[in-house]
């Protein structure tokens, strides 16, 4: 691995969640200055294809990384409005993909499985929880959240 690489790796473990490269580079930048942001995409691009992070999209299509997990690659749930993910439980994923690999005689079989919602800290809060199917109609703080509800039912 080139140094570059060795640094961008090293800054990924510090992230505990997903980041862009443009944030992974300006926390890099008051570390390590000699590092510019064409290295740094370049690098990621490089430790993705050497299967060393997991990567996701946000609604803009950006890529986000994160350092893969020792014991394999995983799947999250990202949070569109904030960027938080977490690790959910994919073997029946996983089982899927092994018995299609099995019987359709294809080797080097690879899937991509994006995740995203609404965690639940931005979820929009009502006093019981019910929907509000009339949210445009109220506050613009609440037409904020209705629009982030919007986002959720384009699906992926
Ligand atoms: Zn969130
Ligand atoms: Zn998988």
């Amino acid at each position: 691995m080139t140094p570059q690489r060795v640094a961008v790796l090293r800054a990924l473990v510090n992230c505990s969640d997903f980041v862009s490269a443009q944030t992974l580079h300006a926390r890099m930048a008051t570390v390590d200055r000699a590092v510019g942001l064409t290295t740094v995409y370049r690098a990621l691009r490089a430790l993705q294809a050497a299967g060393r992070l997991d990567v996701v999209r946000d609604e803009t299509g950006e890529r986000l990384y994160r350092r893969r997990a020792a014991d394999g690659h995983r799947h999250y749930l990202l949070c569109r409005s904030c960027g938080h993910s977490r690790p959910v439980d994919s073997d029946v994923v996983e089982r899927w993909v092994e018995q299609t690999r099995e019987t359709s005689g294809f080797v080097a079989v690879e899937h991509t499985v994006e995740l995203t919602g609404i965690c639940a800290s931005c979820r929009p809060t009502t006093h019981g929880n019910e929907p509000r199917p009339n949210a445009e109609a109220e506050q613009a703080h609440q037409a904020h959240q209705a629009d982030q509800a919007g986002h959720a039912e384009q699906g992926v």
